[in-house]
């Protein structure tokens, strides 16, 4: 922790403007305050947006691959400065070093990912009903992208939505949480170096704001803003939804899940146990597609749970820094609040709890680190309908598979699920129309830590966004249909008569 400072300097970041303002900045390994920084204004973000809005006019008309080697080149940039951002990811939200390095390789392949996509951003070809016709579409560059992210992937979302906006030719205004801003200070330090390498590209590509709410809410509500990409809170997506719609702007919106397991009766249970960990320990119980839902059958729950609640008692808690430890703190005392709350609420509604407690850890007394909590519930009661960003885990028995499938599905967020099984037919009919509703449904694999190849997003309060990889693409482009005509008539569709003498 002393040396933030060298970390802050290696990274690009000028440390003396990080003296002074009203966001403190707090590691949540000790508590500690580690900067301050001011807020931008409403007038301070609308002329970042006019900057951004200008390089967009430059920006897109760069040849895509062109765009693509300006990625190419932060890609270059990032993996040079893996080990430090890494660090810094860990400083800030208290994840794993493993995980910060996890976090920060996440931006590296999803660079590679979008400088291939620079040579295929393809439209189709259509066959046209009328005679000497041809129909085709067109993908354009959409304009200023606007990227407001949450604490606890503070640079991979970002980077998901500014790979492909860049190559798409956007420019982005990004707000990062105001709980993680010297990693978005340091991700527009290394991307001006690329940028710098690069050359030619316009200014005001990325611009960065920092602040809460009311910083984003002159993002969300900017006409100049083609599209917000928002990743938060279910509380935060009903607020930013309807506000960008409002003046038809386009939105996609990350949001909370809560996320399901079904453990069956073939099910491998060395794989599954190992998963159930990883998923749901893991982060602390703080990434969005954590594992909070355990539906395990009733004939292999007493060989599954007291195997669980071992591996919970021995988990490593520490500081996060340090290699041997698998879960760091919490992000603040009030999600330390929050989930005493939701312990006390499950243990009214009949759960028993085991673990949950507070630990101290030595020299990092100001931190909330957690014992990760299992809550056995005797049916699937209102708690566990809620997303607490916590390590909690709430099991409940099944019988029936239909009956696993249906409780499965009766929460209010669609985001990431998976079932363990040998058996072909459950697994067939979970990934079917018939089974998980989310947006990633896996078989033999936990819900958490996908990979950028996939598009990655969620139904239903999840709010049915989808970034990253796949054709997610076409969310930072906008598309034209052309109709050409290189007959000498004018025949109309339909067959509509339509004669003028
Ligand atoms: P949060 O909703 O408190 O904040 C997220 C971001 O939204 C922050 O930058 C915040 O300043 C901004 N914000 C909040 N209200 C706003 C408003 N009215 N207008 C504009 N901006 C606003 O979330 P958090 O605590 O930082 O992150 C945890 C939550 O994020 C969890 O619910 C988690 O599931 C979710 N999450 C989802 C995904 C996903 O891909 N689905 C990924 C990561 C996190």
């Amino acid at each position: 922790m002393r040396k933030l400072g060298a970390l802050l300097k290696e990274l690009g970041v000028d440390v003396r403007s990080l003296a002074a303002g009203d966001i403190a900045v707090r590691s949540p390994i000790d508590g500690a305050e580690i900067a301050r920084l001011k807020s931008d204004t409403k007038g301070s973000v609308a002329k970042k947006i006019a900057r951004a809005d200008e390089a967009f006019r430059a920006w897109r008309l760069a040849p895509a691959a062109k765009r693509g080697e300006l990625v190419r080149l932060f890609g270059e940039e990032l993996r040079a400065h893996k080990a430090a951002l890494g660090r810094l990811v860990s400083i800030e939200t208290g994840k794993i070093v493993q995980e910060g390095l996890g976090e920060v390789q996440e931006m590296i392949d999803i660079c590679d990912f979008a400088v291939g996509l620079s040579r295929q951003l393809y439209g189709l070809t259509i066959a046209s009903e009328r005679p000497g016709h041809r129909m085709m579409e067109t993908w354009h560059p959409l304009g200023v992208v606007g990227v407001i992210s949450a604490f606890n992937f503070p640079v991979a979302v970002w980077s998901w939505n500014s790979a492909l906006a860049i190559v798409c030719g956007d420019s982005v205004v990004w707000k990062p949480s105001d709980k993680t801003p010297l990693t978005a200070l340091a991700c527009a330090e290394i991307f001006a170096k690329a940028v710098k390498r690069f050359g030619e590209a316009p200014k005001g590509l990325l611009e960065v704001v920092f602040g809460g709410k009311e910083v984003g809410e002159a993002l969300v509500d900017d006409k100049r803003v083609a599209l917000v990409s928002a990743t938060g809170s279910t509380r935060m997506g009903r607020e930013v939804g309807p506000r960008v719609q409002e003046r038809f702007g386009r939105v996609l919106l990350e949001l909370g899940g809560n996320n399901g397991m079904i453990v069956c009766p073939s099910a491998d249970l060395e794989l599954a146990v190992r998963a159930i960990t990883f998923s749901a320990v893991g982060t602390a119980g703080q990434r969005c597609t954590s594992l909070r839902r355990l539906i395990v059958h009733e004939k292999i729950y007493d060989q599954l749970v007291p195997r669980l609640k071992k591996i919970y008692g021995n988990v490593a808690i520490g500081n996060p820094l340090d290699a041997k430890t698998l879960v760091g703190p919490l992000i603040d005392e009030g999600s330390f609040k929050r989930m005493q709350d939701a312990l006390a609420e499950a243990k009214k509604q009949g759960g028993k709890v085991t673990g949950g407690e507070r630990v101290k850890v030595a020299s990092c007394a100001g931190g909330f680190y957690v014992k990760p909590a299992i809550v056995e519930l005797p049916s699937q009661t209102e708690v566990m309908k809620e997303e607490t960003f916590a390590p909690i885990l709430y099991v409940v028995k099944y019988k029936d598979f239909g009956k696993a499938i249906q409780l499965h599905n009766d929460v209010p967020q669609g985001l990431s699920s998976c079932i363990f099984t040998r058996d072909v037919r459950e697994a067939e009919q979970f990934t079917s129309a018939l089974g998980s509703d989310c947006g990633i449904a896996n078989v033999n694999i936990g819900p958490s830590g996908a990979e950028i190849g996939g598009a990655f997003g969620g139904e239903k309060e999840t709010g049915g966004g989808r970034e990253s990889g796949s054709d997610a693409w076409k969310s930072y482009m906008r598309r034209a249909t052309n109709t050409i005509n290189y007959s000498d008539s004018l025949p109309l569709a339909q067959g509509i008569k339509f004669d003028v003498g």
